[in-house]
């Protein structure tokens, strides 16, 4: 991995001294540092750690709805969140929209389900986009806008998201299109840092 920097979000709950904090990294043919985690890291192997940071803060008690919009591995800052909720009074109503391509590229969905299960106030929607047979799923095709409860817009719900860009620009175009003040719309980026500018 060399001294290469990339941010991965933690899956577990957010809890007081942990034994140890959870990543789910999607592998990404020719990415450096996911290639190296997939194939080369091991047991034993040291590897240095930055404090967590960012701006993407998730409500643990909110009025308003709270809409989380997940593609692929975007779902890993959602599964930490979804997994802080659980026996905390006063939860938001929460509906996650999944989007994914198929059954295979789905990660963590047993997880989500069992979370669905323990949290009364969750409501799980799955998208397929290329579906193969005896995929589950809860709707075919891409996520788009108009999948949203209208209620949950009607109640002002809260907008976040953690996606591909295009994904996550076209979500936006259509928030706000249904009126969503682009401050009630928030959403991560999974972008590796720009390599360095090296002087010719
Ligand atoms: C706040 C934050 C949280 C993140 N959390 C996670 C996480 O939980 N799990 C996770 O797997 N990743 C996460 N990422 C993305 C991660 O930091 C790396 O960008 C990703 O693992 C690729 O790094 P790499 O070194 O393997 O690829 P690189 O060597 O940096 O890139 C190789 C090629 O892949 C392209 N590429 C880079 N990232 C992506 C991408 N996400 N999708 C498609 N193509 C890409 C690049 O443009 C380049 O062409 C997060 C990023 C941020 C900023």
């Amino acid at each position: 991995m060399g001294d290469a920097i990339r941010s991965y979000s933690l899956t577990g709950a957010a809890v007081a001294s942990p034994d140890g904090y959870d990543i789910g990294v999607r592998h990404i043919e020719g990415g450096q540092v996911s290639t190296a985690i997939r194939h080369a890291l091991a047991p034993g192997d040291v590897v240095e750690l930055q404090s967590p940071k960012g701006g993407f803060v998730l409500p643990l008690r909110n009025e308003f709805p709270v809409v989380l919009i997940a593609g692929g591995i975007g779902i890993t800052p959602f599964l930490s969140y979804l997994e802080t909720l659980e026996g905390n009074a006063g939860q938001p109503r929460i509906a996650l929209h999944y989007g994914c391509r198929d059954d295979r590229s789905r990660p963590f969905q047993n997880r989500l389900e069992a979370l669905q299960q323990r949290l009364p106030n969750l409501t799980l929607v799955t998208h397929l986009s290329r579906l193969q047979s005896g995929d589950r799923f809860d709707r075919p095709g891409q996520f788009t806008v108009s999948d949203i409860d209208p209620e949950l817009l009607r109640k002002r719900a809260r907008f976040y998201m953690c996606a591909s860009d295009a994904m996550m620009e076209e979500v936006n175009a259509g928030l706000e299109a249904c009126g969503v003040p682009a401050f009630e719309i928030f959403g991560e980026r999974f972008r590796s840092p720009a390599p360095p500018v090296l002087d010719a």
